[in-house]
């Protein structure tokens, strides 16, 4: 078994060891230590990273024995035997231990004013979900995410310990997970004890901001998303400078936003309604000036939009009782087909147009769109040929 330095001190962040043996498994490295305050994947979080003898560690995990695996992509130049000088990604395990210690905040909070258990916990990066067995309400939500906040101003003690089966049986706490070998528990102090395996902060002011971001229902109870500590400041600094972004756009204050977009969002319906008519009463006016001819026939216009061209070449083919295309649109190489044709001559005619007017697209059913680009005289002569159909 490896000694857990990370159990005695978490914020063990650089140490001396002896490896105990590399190994090659899967096309990665396994290194074993004598000792080890690399943090391996348990309890919802994942397997701290860093570097032992200057070689990338990228996971760590736990084997049935109690041996701390580092994982390495790279074959590591340390053999068995040797001193090694090993570095956690600080910044990371930090960020994790803000994120777990703010979790159990959150999690003691919602089972002392609902009773609601966590029953699911996983750490993505640092970015946490957690699942509840209740259905919490907003403003429960609300009054946990406020109360967790007051937790952290408070400063309170965390602690961590080994409690004897004697000393356990008295206690209360919250507990996740079946502990096998021993119990570890985290207290903190007047808020919550719950058995865990991760590393905490030493009191709730190193945790910072806990914001709880989204809450969905989830198996009859919620499942919340939650940032803690750095990556919940790093999450404010992007959504305000997006704030600021949207607001100095709209030429608003940043907290008349929500007012500013309801207000843009109607203006745009509005519009929207009255562009349909004036499309409509554009495409009309298009439709009853185009040449009336027995059959087949195209039409160009020079500004449309592919729904007007297709709104176009449908009316043509009823009116005509054939196939109709209409051209243009912004650029002028649009074009719609509408076309009502038995389904094995379908497919044959859209390679026939796509070919013969050295144009892209597709459709659906008895319309075919694209691009194409061929000139009008070209396109013109086409339909001339149409007498074949
Ligand atoms: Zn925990």
């Amino acid at each position: 078994m490896t000694e857990r330095l990370y159990e005695q001190n978490a914020y063990c962040r650089s140490f001396e060891a002896t490896v105990a043996a590399v190994e090659k498994e899967n096309g990665r490295y396994i290194v074993t230590l004598d000792k080890s305050a690399f943090f391996p994947e348990g309890g919802g979080q994942p397997g701290d990273r860093g570097t032992i003898g200057g070689c990338a560690v990228s996971d760590t995990q736990m084997n049935a024995g109690g041996e701390i695996l580092h994982y390495m992509k790279k074959e590591p130049d340390f053999a068995a035997g040797e001193k090694v000088s090993c570095a956690l990604d600080w910044t990371l395990r930090f960020a994790r231990m803000q994120a777990h210690t703010g979790e159990h905040i959150v999690s003691g909070l919602a089972h002392r004013l609902t009773g609601a258990e966590n029953v699911g916990f996983h750490m993505d990066g640092t970015l946490m979900t957690v699942d509840f067995d209740l259905p919490l309400s907003k403003e429960t939500l609300d009054e946990i995410e406020r109360q967790a906040n007051e937790r952290v101003y408070e400063n309170a003690a965390v602690r961590a310990f080994f409690p004897s089966p004697t000393e356990a049986e008295k206690l209360v706490y919250r507990s996740k997970l079946e502990f096998v070998e021993r119990l570890r528990l985290v207290e903190i102090e007047g808020v919550d004890l719950c058995a865990c395996c991760a590393p905490h902060v030493k009191r709730t002011g190193e945790i910072g901001l806990i914001k709880i971001l989204t809450a969905v229902s989830h198996r009859g109870g919620v499942r919340i998303t939650l940032l803690c500590g750095r990556s919940a400041y790093e999450d404010y600094a992007v959504k305000y400078k997006n704030t600021l972004y949207c607001a100095d756009l709209l030429k608003e204050k940043h907290n008349e936003l929500p007012r500013a977009l309801d207000a843009l969002l109607e203006k745009e319906g509005a519009l929207r309604l009255k562009l349909a008519a004036a499309s409509k009463k554009y495409t009309d006016q298009v439709i009853s000036s185009a040449p009336r001819c027995a059959g087949h026939g195209a039409v160009f216009v020079e500004e449309a939009t592919n729904e007007e061209l297709c709104r176009i070449a449908e009316a043509c083919k009823t009116r005509c009782g054939g196939i109709s295309a209409c051209f243009g649109g912004d650029d002028c190489k649009g074009y719609c087909f509408a076309m009502s044709l038995p389904d094995e001559k379908y497919l044959p005619f859209t390679k026939t147009i796509l070919e013969a007017l050295r144009g892209r697209g597709g459709g659906k059913g008895c319309f075919l769109q694209g691009k194409c680009a061929a000139g009008r005289a070209e396109i013109e002569a086409f339909f001339a040929g149409f007498a074949m159909l």
